[in-house]
């Protein structure tokens, strides 16, 4: 059932998941089709998480905040844990581009057209280039995690600052990583992409959300929104439920799909963990956050086909500390022509520029300064834009931007990370039951586990769990009962 914001919650459950990003969401349906009994408690008045839209002008325009492009296996995820209906609707992204000054290259993204324009775009060895993928397809959780991604490149192209861009740059565009993290986060996103290229959702994140909340109703899962949980109640190292707006819900299991270091930090209290824990919690490094600038095209206009996802750089070379700079050189265009949203009336088009950023330099600004960095950056966004688009100034309608403290104020992730923690929060996150019986937690961290598909099979995996802690606990109430 769908609660209102004012009603009251009486009944106990198997499990209470905390947030509805694509990591809660998915948990929560696999749960419930396996028959525990599930509400799941969303803060924001729609569910989604990160992945979400809005609208602008009483619904004239509309917004996709994060569907640029996930791995293939987002269809298996979703035909699985989902339905077939959801999983159809995954399409091919087919044209990628990238402009910067070092090459402009067209691909579909495989791993064959990959290699092919590595070799003859980039005038490599083909052996080294398939030495290369094999190295990455043989990578696993377990391995040395001692190699840096800047030393991946350098052992198999040397002093190939081109290659490393082509290579590196849709995946610190996917997931934040830079040069310094682990080879092993860049190894096992790269190849989830390059199986089979990027894809998107017909019909807009609304439509997909839309069909999730009718999949959890029906699957008998208890849905709140508007619903900030304030904290976790633990007793004896025990998750026993949460407080939410002062009331007490109960339950056998907790699954928290906010941050790993706010669920820690905020929503429990940290006298119930070991000094341990909470050091290697303390230790967790978030990841970047974004910029956004949205665009909406008048109704009647319409832009020439130049790409779907178009990764564009001024920058003469390839540097992750650049795309990370508030003057900015890399914009990455996700247009959305109108064949996107089939079910739309008026055809709609949209263009939306994504950069990462750092929460740091944004949230250092005045009031002043800040409004007059939003309005430099969409400026020179549309600047940029005329570049390849000319005249579109003239055709857009709706400009506005998003920035690290944007995301901070929706999402409530600290720093407004848009890709939740490096490499060592998964070890955290993994282990949170070990501390607190009963408590889970799923959602972007480790950087394997960020980006849609990674939120999405997280939430399958800690579902696992969940269902074989509850079954334990089942088979003890049974033991002490004989
Ligand atoms: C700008 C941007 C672009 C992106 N582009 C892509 C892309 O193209 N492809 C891709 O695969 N990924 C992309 N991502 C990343 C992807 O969207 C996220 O990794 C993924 O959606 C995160 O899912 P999650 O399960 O971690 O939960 P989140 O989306 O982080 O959701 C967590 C939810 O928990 C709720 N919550 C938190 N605290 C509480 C509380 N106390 N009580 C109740 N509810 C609470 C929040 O309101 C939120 O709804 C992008 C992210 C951003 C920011």
């Amino acid at each position: 059932m769908l609660y209102k914001r004012s009603d009251k919650i009486n009944k106990n459950y198997d499990v209470i998941i905390i947030g509805s990003g694509l990591g809660g969401l998915t948990a929560a349906n696999k749960l419930a089709k396996d028959n525990y009994s599930v509400l799941l408690l969303e803060a924001h008045n729609k569910l989604g998480g990160f992945a979400t839209w809005f609208f602008r002008e009483r619904k004239k325009y509309i917004f996709d905040v994060s569907l640029h492009g996930f791995p293939i296996g987002m269809k298996k995820t979703c035909r699985k844990y989902w339905n077939k209906e959801i999983a159809d609707s995954i399409i091919q992204v087919k044209d990628v581009r990238f402009l910067n000054p070092q090459y402009q290259i067209q691909t579909d993204f495989t791993k064959e057209d990959y290699i092919n324009k590595l070799v003859h775009n980039f005038n490599l060895d083909e052996k080294k280039v398939h030495e290369f993928f094999e190295f990455l397809s043989q990578m696993n959780f377990y391995d040395n995690q001692s190699m840096t991604n800047r030393e991946l490149f350098q052992k198999f192209f040397p002093d190939r600052n081109d290659v490393m861009r082509f290579l590196m740059e849709p995946i610190c565009y996917a997931n934040g990583s830079t040069l310094d993290d682990p080879a092993i986060t860049y190894g096992i996103v790269f190849s989830n992409f390059m199986s089979k290229g990027v894809y998107t959702f017909e019909g807009g994140t609304d439509r997909l959300i839309k069909m999730m909340r009718d999949e959890l109703l029906e699957n008998g899962v208890d849905i709140k929104m508007n619903a900030p949980v304030e904290e976790i109640i633990i007793e004896n190292k025990q998750a026993k439920g949460v407080k939410l707006m002062g009331d007490t819900i109960y339950a056998k299991s907790v699954l928290s799909n906010a941050n790993i270091k706010t669920t820690i930090n905020t929503l429990c209290d940290t006298k119930h963990f070991s000094n341990d824990f909470l050091n290697k919690n303390e230790a967790i490094r978030l990841n970047t956050s974004s910029c956004q600038v949205y665009m909406a095209l008048k109704p009647e206009a319409s832009i020439p086909h130049i790409g779907e996802l178009v990764f564009t750089s001024t920058a003469d070379h390839f540097d992750t500390d650049l795309l990370l700079d508030m003057n900015i050189t890399s914009r990455t265009y996700s247009i959305y022509y109108p064949e996107i949203r089939p079910q739309d009336e008026v055809p709609k088009t949209s263009i939306v520029s994504s950069t990462n950023a750092r929460f740091e330099d944004w949230a250092a600004l005045s009031k002043e300064e800040y409004e007059l960095e939003k309005k430099k950056m969409i400026d020179e966004t549309l600047d940029h834009l005329e570049t390849l688009l000319p005249d579109i100034k003239s055709k857009i309608a709706y400009v506005d931007a998003a920035t690290p403290l944007t995301v901070k104020r929706y999402t409530h992730h600290p720093k407004g990370t848009s890709f939740g923690t490096k490499f060592e929060g998964l070890d955290v996150s993994m282990n949170l039951h070990k501390e607190i019986h009963g408590l889970f937690h799923a959602g972007s961290v480790g950087i394997i586990m960020s980006g849609w598909l990674g939120a999405a099979n997280y939430g399958v995996i800690q579902a696992n769990e969940i269902e074989s802690y509850l079954y334990k606990q089942q088979q003890g109430e049974t033991h002490a009962r004989l």
